[in-house]
Formats: C-alpha cells, sequence, structure tokens
C-alpha cells in the first residue's frame, strides 16, 4: 500500500556521554524512511534539504526504493541542522541549537504520484507543514500517523491543535502528553487528547517502553528491549513510527489488534536505532536482523511458553 512520509531530512551533531559526532546525517523523516522501506515497497518521501545536503544518502534511499521525487533542493541555501546533546541517563536531552535554514519556509509540494496515498506519515515538523500537506491530499488516507514535540507545543500550539484534530494516530513521548494535556496521569492525559481528535494515542517511554490507547478504554503496553547499552537514543521515536506505519501498510489494516503488533515493529526497530549514532545502525539492518529482534520482543511479553 502506498505511503507517504513527510518530514525534516536533515544533518544533526549529537554529543553523548560516549563521544560526539561532527555533522551527520539526521531528521525524522531520514529515519522514518529507513525503518518503513524495510517493510514497504512503496514509500515517497515529500522533504526539503539545501545543497549542502549528502546526496549519497539520498541514492541510499532511492536504492531502498523509497521514491525521492518530492525531495526538494535549495540551492545556495543550507539544510536544517539540530545539535542535541544527552544527559548521563540517556533519557533526556538539551537542544544547544535549531538552526532551521531550509525548513524555515518548506512549502510542501507533493508530486502528482503521491496525491492519493493509503498511509500518511506526519513526521516531526512545523505544524503549519504538517496541516498545509493534509489539506493538499486529495482523497482521505486509509490512516494518518502524527508525530511532534514540545517544541511546536511551545511555538505554535494552536495550529498544533488544528492538525491533531485531523490525524488517526497521535504519537508523543510522556512529558509531552503531560504537556498537551495538562494531566498529570497518563490515563487520563490520553483520554483528554483522544478527545482533541485523534482515535488512538502512542505514548512513548523511551526505555520503558509505549503505550497504545485506543477506543473502549483499551489499552496495550510493549516493553523496550533491555539493552546493554544504548549508545545513541536519536531517531529512535522515529524510527519507532515508522516500523509502526510501514508495518500497517505492509498489511493494509488500521485497526487496535493489527497496531499492537505493529508497535512491536516500531520498538524492534527502535532497538537497533539506538545502538550506534545516527542513522548507521539502520542503515545495516536486514531482515533476518530484524525478525531475530522479534522473536526477542515474543519472548519479553509472553506469559505463558
Ligand atoms: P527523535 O530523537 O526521534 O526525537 O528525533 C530526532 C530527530 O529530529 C533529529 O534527527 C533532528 O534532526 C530532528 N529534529 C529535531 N528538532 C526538530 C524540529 N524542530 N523539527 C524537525 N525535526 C527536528
Amino acid at each position: 500500500m502506498s505511503l507517504l512520509v513527510i518530514g525534516s531530512v536533515a544533518f544533526d551533531a549529537i554529543d553523548t556521554p560516549f563521544g560526539s559526532t561532527g555533522k551527520i546525517i539526521g531528521g525524522a523523516a531520514s529515519y522514518i524512511s529507513l525503518a518503513t522501506s524495510m517493510l514497504s515497497k512503496n514509500v515517497g518521501l515529500v522533504a526539503v534539504v539545501g545543497e549542502d545536503f549528502d546526496f549519497d544518502f539520498v541514492e541510499n534511499l532511492k536504492t531502498r526504493g523509497v521514491d525521492t521525487q518530492g525531495l526538494q533542493v535549495k540551492k545556495g541555501e543550507k539544510s536544517f541542522f539540530w545539535h542535541g546533546k544527552y544527559h548521563m541517563d540517556m533519557n533526556s536531552r538539551d537542544t544547544i541549537t535549531t538552526e532551521l535554514n531550509v525548513l524555515g519556509d518548506f512549502d510542501p509540494i507533493i508530486p502528482a504520484d503521491w496525491k492519493n496515498p493509503e498511509y500518511v506519515m506526519l513526521g516531526n515538523l512545523s505544524p503549519d507543514v504538517q496541516l498545509t500537506t493534509l489539506e493538499r491530499i486529495e482523497s482521505r488516507p486509509k490512516l494518518v500517523v502524527m508525530d511532534t514535540m514540545n517544541f511546536w507545543m511551545d511555538i505554535a500550539l494552536d495550529t498544533l491543535h488544528k492538525v491533531i484534530a485531523k490525524v488517526d494516530v497521535l504519537t508523543i513521548n510522556d512529558e509531552e502528553a503531560r504537556q498537551l494535556s495538562g494531566e498529570y496521569s497518563l490515563v487520563k492525559a490520553a483520554r483528554k487528547i483522544r478527545e482533541m481528535g485523534p482515535k488512538y494515542l502512542i505514548i512513548k517511554k523511551g526505555e520503558h517502553g509505549a503505550l497504545l490507547f485506543g477506543e473502549n478504554e483499551d489499552i496495550f503496553f510493549c516493553p523496550a528491549l533491555p539493552l546493554e547499552e544504548v549508545f545513541d537514543p536519536t531517531g529512535a521515536g522515529d524510527t519507532f513510527a515508522g516500523g509502526f506505519i510501514g508495518y500497517l501498510a505492509s498489511v493494509g489494516k488500521t485497526d487496535f489488534e493489527s497496531m499492537k503488533k505493529a508497535i512491536v515493529y516500531g520498538s524492534a526497530m527502535a532497538s537497533y536505532c539506538v545502538e550506534k549514532f545516527g542513522t548507521e545502525r539502520l542503515q545495516e539492518l536486514t531482515e533476518d536482523m530484524l525478525n531475530e529482534r522479534l522473536a526477542k520482543f515474543d519472548r519479553l511479553m509472553r506469559l505463558n511458553a
């Protein structure tokens, strides 16, 4: 099934207690595209980069079957740049720099081939751009999944609410769920956020897994795989979202039971993402590796042998 991905394609610089990177490939849509392309063979990317971008990465996406016609390259301009620094616990981080550059006035032009996608992943971006993207899609997709972050809650809350009202699934972390709802209890927060529009809400809790809230008080919990070492958590949330929607697009489903399995796929992929800096580990990921980790999740979660 066709899956349209929109989000940042960027340069990142990352500091962790284990070391620092120079400029490396980052961006929500980079992680999402790498993850979705493992599962779904009909993925289209809408994003913008500057002339300074690393175009080997774009070629790499193409060889994975990602249609990059919707990737705009702005002559004489610089790509989005984000610099983050993780604390000792690797769960929390500070943003040192956000340079919007080409993202500052990004007009998401959707190629004709991608105006009627069945699945849409609105990766982390300004809610204005997310909204414009939805307005430019000609028929209602089967499923729209949206990711966002506290940055947009702080500076663009009204528009953010307009997007949230139009999507089927929202993925945010626990802190953001509390900020958006004004509730400390995640159950109360989920109820309030679902009343804002999305039928389903996924609350990500980093190394403590993810919760899926659905209709009729349905809740599903998927743990994160306990890992000996988390090297760099950047992109884990995007990889998770990519695995989640990529799985659903590959089976053509959108029901709660399928979402439970999709969350396990997202979590398995995210568990690889954090093992190396940036997108490096995801680029090495094979189907066998994914299956191995899915089996580990099965053992981790199974109550009876
Ligand atoms: P995550 O670790 O899943 O929250 O995603 C990290 C990625 O989000 C990085 O690769 C950044 O390039 C990207 N990112 C950070 N801030 C923003 C922003 N304000 N808009 C779009 N993308 C962002």
